[in-house]
């Protein structure tokens, strides 16, 4: 890799292998049997990785994981429903927002950044409003890179006989998720995270009834998640012009995925990435935001050196220079940056990285840590 073409260590878009990014030199037509065959065979590929062929159906839809997001709270809650929502981060608050503008009763239960929600915090809230219907849950926080306990959440929701909707974005593919023992209406993820596709397509893993009383709730047209798996189911084709090159990235994605050998690879590699960078920047003084604990394989917020030579620009422009984009702090009351752990990256790339952050620091004399 040229300082050109820099390793991305962020949440997506992220570092692509080159068979991925080869994959999509051929235009596909929409109408073509090979491509509506592509799509087909993503679909069930997506529903293995959460052993969900029997319980739910998977549905691509075109735009950045929000749209995906968006489509799901719009189509499988219906227009009197009342969603909780549990916030520790931006993309927790990005929930409410969506209930807000599409127009779906809500409430919120917010922990600090660094709390996960905990099932007896659902159990209390679910006992104390009955009225509540569905629950919408951040699965990897990626704001911050903190894990919250969906098993464990999911039992209390499944208990109380109310419906769960999990933004896997940052988590699907990497740490296991089984249809078969969480109960879910709604998982939502994304061909630019942990598969290591391209950007442009989210997927929905709908449970089936839920899908098939779902007419007439969406919002939108373009988001109809019922409509547009009607559609598929019936056609084999998208509804509207589909991510061609997307899909055939993700699909060559998801070979190598499968070579490497699943989840548990995917996820092992995550882990020695996140902890090689853990431990690589501990040695250099700078502290995690997180505990070990709570904290995903997927991302991780350190705190700002203190030394008021530090700026987040300059050091953010030194360590491109040397290959490595990092990504800025998402937190309000601490300066922070981040570090992301996914993509087609090895602990070699961690590695390299953390020297180059090492590097970077001192050409900025930065002391203080
Ligand atoms: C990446 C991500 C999203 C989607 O963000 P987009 O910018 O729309 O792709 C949603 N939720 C979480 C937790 C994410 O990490």
């Amino acid at each position: 890799m040229t300082p050109a073409a820099p390793i991305l260590l962020t949440p997506g878009p992220l570092t692509t292998s080159l068979r991925t990014r080869q994959a999509m030199l051929v235009d596909w037509g929409s109408w073509d049997d090979r491509f509506n065959q592509l799509t087909a065979s993503l679909c069930e590929q997506l529903l293995a990785i959460i052993n969900g062929s029997h319980t739910h159906h998977c549905v691509p839809l075109q735009g950045s994981g929000t749209f995906a997001v968006e489509a799901a709270m719009g189509t499988l809650v219906p227009r009197d429903g009342h969603v909780l929502v549990l916030i520790n981060g931006a993309y927790g608050k990005r929930l409410a927002k969506i209930c807000e503008v599409i127009g779906r009763r809500f409430s919120t239960f917010e922990t600090a950044e660094d709390q996960p929600t905990t099932a007896a915090d659902v159990e209390r809230l679910l006992k104390a409003d009955r009225s509540i219907s569905h629950v919408a849950l951040i699965h990897c926080e990626t704001s911050t890179g903190i894990l919250n306990p969906l098993s464990d959440i999911a039992a209390v929701i499944a208990r109380h006989g109310k419906r769960l909707i999990i933004d896997a974005m940052s988590s699907f593919g990497a740490l296991p998720i089984d249809a078969h023992t969480i109960a879910f209406d709604a998982l939502i993820a994304a061909s630019g995270k942990c598969l290591e596709g391209v950007p442009g397509m989210g997927f929905v893993f709908a449970r089936k009834e839920s899908l098939a009383s779902a007419a007439g709730n969406a919002h939108s047209l373009a988001m109809d998640l019922q409509d547009q798996h009607a559609y598929m189911a019936k056609t084999g084709q998208w509804r509207f012009t589909p991510p061609t090159h997307v899909v055939a990235a993700l699909h060559e994605a998801l070979l190598q995925y499968n070579e490497e050998g699943g989840l548990p690879a995917r996820h092992k590699r995550y882990a020695n990435n996140c902890q090689t960078l853990l431990d690589g920047m501990a040695r250099l003084g700078l502290r995690s935001f997180l505990p070990a604990a709570i904290q995903a394989p997927i991302i991780v917020t350190f705190h700002a050196p203190k030394d008021p030579r530090y700026d987040f620009k300059t050091f953010y422009e030194r360590v491109k220079a040397k290959g490595f984009i990092l990504y800025p702090g998402k937190l309000t009351q601490v300066e922070t940056f981040r570090v992301g752990c996914i993509g087609h990256v090895s602990s070699i790339d961690m590695h390299a990285a953390v020297t180059a952050i090492a590097q970077a620091l001192g050409e900025m004399e930065v002391l203080d840590i």
